[in-house]
């Protein structure tokens, strides 16, 4: 075939033109995307059918399938893109560079197999043209394609050009005028806007785009459960048109009309669910309103031996309001080790002890919870000390029984403890307030078990804590129904810690920094590499760690080691060991992170920092500075990778806990922000924080308003909306994260 036969097939100019018709008239486009009715009777139960209905789905991809969380055809469905590939445009072969990825509509002139030294590639070189020229088109092990491809065959193809030709990773036989069919087996990868679905090794993108073109129409099915007026008001698409849009669209601007509504759907959901929640619990029981301040906690606040920050004083003012408040007060109060959380706790406890009540305070560790009870000693030592007592795993029994005769009836007002606290014997006269710290830790059953203690039919106040500070964003969806402080401000006189990132080739010079701190007394923690896959080998390394430092660089000085598979009580030794002074150098796993206070440990070392997340370095980073010494926390870290060089920059020039987990929030999103399911934060299919925080807030927004016009979100014209909403979000935070 001549050149010029080429030539009067369409040329690429014109055979731009059906792939270009989805892109033109952007707006009608949309308003078609809105306008195309649902089918006439949805029927939602096709949803639920498994995904080896579809053709080519067989028992070990639908295995694979289901470890992505695809089980059902409407799994498939939610199953979104997570990139496109815009094939709309196709090119000349002139125009294609090396290294650009291009889809061309050529000839076939001659195919050739060649062989190959390594017997298990197969290469098949095709020349191809097109009118502005041949170049070599090169298949990896696809010799069956040769048959496909004789010479004259138009085809369309997708690919990378290099300098050895064009390299085809998708290719269509074109056999009628219109190029770009999409319903046709390869158009469907080669043409228009490409999905990109999460994939895996066992299960690649193009099975999973066939699938989803194979159960597109399905999309009509789906349940569409946003309110009517709510969609027109919000000019969204509907459901099950999103849906479609969402994995096959003709232009960008309907993958991103899709895309938000579909977000927004699930933010919405989300945002309702936790209405929900926290409205059938401020309906299911009353609090114990509680007196306004009086002496006892006038004259405590007068005692402190510190002033309090403007945070810690504002956070005294919203806590106090919701404590002389009926609906049970549910706050979370944010901020890092050592902004003065638990002085905040100790007030509320004492407001409802001095109306005549009883608080308790449960922490997830028995250091954790040991280290309150003497903080609570200490700081109300000089206040006419209420009645307190500890109870945790290893209280002895006898003690165990006494705290617990007082704790009925009464007599006993104040008690910190860990899950022993919501043991099934343990039982509260009149506890009006309970304080669960690090409340991350512990499932919605646990909390619940709590809360069942307050008295007869009346919920206690709950104070939740927690020393990871997240932006506003994920705050409002890991604790919509919670009401938020945060403790910003750190009190004054604590020192920044100076914090160095260092390379290998400073390591010498890094030990005998920390050799000098010690010869004057201070102490130091180093904390070894992260390995988040198994916890024995991460407390195999600390071991060796530490075998190697007290024979080496800390000889002359007492080492102890610290990880999570030692037994209680030898952590516990460990610990007190390092408190008391006994040992100069603890080696540890990230364990340090939470639950110890020593304020002569003025240096700390991180291995491996590169491979911690920002949040968790500077949780790590809070052990030191606590006393009056300067404080330095040295990271070793290979810093090669962008991503840990701009984290690293970042912990060494910021100490606010919440800015810093906003850059961490911006670098990684927040699915993979280490620890992210200790927020609680569902998973999102569409939704991404922060980029998406416009349509939260308008979602939050919309549940509000439906709250204030409906009176309760129970309200039956909402019933397919909450069941929806329960449906997806019903069982979040509902599990325990283990400690
Ligand atoms: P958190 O519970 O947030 O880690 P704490 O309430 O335990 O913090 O406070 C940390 C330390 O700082 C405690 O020793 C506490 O007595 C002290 N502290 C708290 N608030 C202030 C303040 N405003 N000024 C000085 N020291 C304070
Ligand atoms: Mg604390």
């Amino acid at each position: 075939m001549s050149k010029a036969q080429v030539a009067e097939k369409p040329a690429p100019s014109q055979a731009r033109e059906p792939p270009r018709a989805f892109a033109t008239g952007e707006a009608q486009e949309r308003s078609r995307l809105r306008a195309v009715p649902l089918r006439a009777r949805p029927r939602p139960s096709r949803l639920t059918a498994g995904i080896t209905t579809l053709r080519g789905a067989g028992p070990r991809l639908a295995e694979a399938a289901s470890e992505l969380g695809i089980d059902s055809l409407g799994d498939l469905l939610w199953h979104v893109p997570h990139a496109y590939r815009d094939r709309t445009e196709l090119s000349e072969l002139a125009d294609v560079r090396i290294g650009q990825e291009a889809t061309v509509l050529v000839e076939v002139r001659s195919t050739k197999l060649r062989p190959t030294r390594r017997r298990r590639l197969t290469i098949l070189e095709a020349t191809v043209a097109d009118a502005s020229g041949p170049t070599k088109a090169v298949w990896f092990n696809q010799p069956w394609l040769a048959d496909q491809l004789a010479p004259g065959t138009r085809v369309l193809l997708n690919g990378k050009l290099d300098r050895t030709g064009f390299k085809v990773s998708a290719q269509e036989v074109v056999d009628s005028d219109t190029p770009g069919d999409r319903s046709s087996p390869a158009g469907l990868h080669t043409t228009g806007i490409v999905p990109v679905h999460p994939a895996s090794g066992r299960l690649r993108p193009q099975k999973i785009r066939d699938w989803a073109w194979q159960a597109r129409r399905l999309a009509a099915d789906a349940i569409e459960p946003l309110p009517g007026g709510l969609r027109a008001r919000l000019g969204l698409a509907a459901a099950g048109d999103a849906l479609t849009a969402a994995h096959f669209a003709e232009t960008g601007e309907d993958v991103a009309t899709a895309r938000e509504r579909l977000a927004f759907e699930e933010l919405f959901l989300h945002q309702a669910a936790l209405a929900s929640r926290r409205s059938r619990h401020d309906a299911a029981r009353r609090a114990p309103q509680l007196d306004p301040p009086g002496e006892l906690t006038r004259g405590w606040l007068e005692s402190l031996p510190f002033e309090l920050t403007g945070d810690q004083q504002s956070a005294l003012e919203e806590v106090d309001a919701d404590l002389t408040a009926e609906r049970p007060m549910q706050r979370l109060m944010m901020g890092e080790v050592g902004s003065g959380k638990t002085v905040c706790a100790l007030f509320a406890m004492l407001r409802a002890v001095e109306s005549g009540h009883q608080a308790a305070l449960m922490a997830p560790t028995e250091t954790l919870a040991e280290q309150h009870f003497q903080t609570l000693e200490r700081l109300l030592g000089g206040a006419g000390l209420p009645s307190a007592a500890l109870l945790t795993g290893s209280t002895p029994a006898a003690r165990r029984r006494d705290a617990l005769g007082h704790l009925a009836t009464g007599q006993l007002e104040l008690v910190v403890g860990t899950h022993a606290l919501i043991e099934e014997d343990v039982s509260f006269a009149r506890l009006a307030l309970a304080v669960v710290d690090e409340q991350h830790r512990f499932g919605v059953r646990q909390r619940a078990a709590l809360d069942a203690k307050g008295p007869g039919d009346a919920a206690p106040h709950t104070l939740h804590m927690t020393a990871t500070p997240i932006p506003r964003t994920l705050s409002l969806t890991a604790y919509g129904d919670l009401d938020v402080t945060a403790l910003h401000e750190l009190p004054a006189g604590r020192r920044p810690v100076e914090t160095w990132v260092v390379g290998e080739e400073k390591r010498a010079g890094a030990y005998e920094f920390i050799r000098e701190r010690l010869r004057e007394g201070r102490q130091a923690f180093v904390v070894c590499p992260l390995v988040s896959e198994s916890d024995k080998l991460q407390a195999r390394a600390a071991t060796k760690e530490g075998e190697r430092l007290a024979k080496g660089e800390f000889r002359d000085f007492e080492l102890g080691v610290l990880h999570g598979q030692m037994k209680a009580s030898d952590k516990q030794r460990a610990m007190q060991r390092f408190a008391s002074g006994e040992t100069d150098v603890l080696v540890a796993t990230s364990v340090i992170e939470v639950g110890i206070d020593v304020p002569n440990a003025s240096v700390m070392v991180i291995e491996e920092a590169d491979r911690y997340g920002l949040s968790q370095l500077h949780q790590l980073r809070g052990r030191v500075g606590r006393g009056e010494h300067e404080s330095a926390c040295i990271l070793f870290a290979d810093t090669a990778a962008e991503a840990a060089k701009i984290r690293l920059e970042a912990i060494s020039s910021e100490r606010d806990g919440f800015k810093l987990a906003e850059v961490d929030l911006s670098l990684r999103g927040e699915g993979e922000i280490l620890g992210t399911r200790q927020h609680g934060l569902p998973r999102f299919r569409v939704a991404t924080l922060p980029e998406d925080a416009g349509t939260l807030l308008r979602a939050r927004e919309e549940v509000l308003a439906l709250l204030r016009r409906c009176g309760s979100l129970d309200a039956p014209e909402l019933g397919p909306l909450m069941d929806a909403a329960r449906l997806r979000f019903g069982d979040e935070r509902a599990e325990p994260i283990a400690a």
